[in-house]
């Protein structure tokens, strides 16, 4: 009986999740389901992305020694995560960072944690597949060669 409770027993619910921006833990419920094309929209995002500890010396090549290879590690960065086919969950303050509709992104957080796998964001996948490719240029330039200057620059 053991083994067929365990077959039949449903998969644990989440209770609680890491936010995809600051990695702060959220409880069951709380925060708000982003696609890969709504993060990477925001200019805000990339001022913080490009900044952070991992990418600052990058950031601090291309502005102050207009180093290409640094530009070119910039635009990987954009590359990759913009190549991200997951579901952005963002807790309280990094919301602020995306210009979104919060009461759509919260009800789609709380289906988010109901379902285990059967959850599917509305325009999931690739930034670059639910973007007009005039948006997706322009933020992939801002990312690559402007984000995050006003952090740099004296
Ligand atoms: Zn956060």
């Amino acid at each position: 009986m053991r083994f067929l409770d365990k077959i039949f027993k449903s998969p644990p619910k989440k209770k609680q999740a890491a936010c995809s921006i600051c990695k702060s833990i959220m409880n069951q419920n709380d925060g708000f389901a982003l696609s890969t094309a709504q993060v990477v929209s925001s200019r805000k995002y990339w001022d913080r992305k490009m900044v952070e500890p991992e990418t600052l010396s990058y950031t601090t090549a291309h502005f102050k020694n207009q180093d290409q290879r640094a530009t070119m590690m910039r635009k990987i960065i954009f590359e990759k995560t913009a190549g991200k086919e997951i579901v952005w969950m963002t807790c309280e303050s990094c919301i602020d960072h995306f210009e979104v509709c919060q009461d759509e992104t919260k009800q789609l957080a709380a289906q988010w944690w109901q379902n285990d796998t059967g959850f599917v964001l509305p325009n999931k996948g690739k930034a670059e597949d639910n973007m007009s490719s005039e948006d997706f240029e322009e933020i992939k330039s801002y990312a690559t060669m402007e984000a995050g200057s006003s952090f740099v620059r004296r």
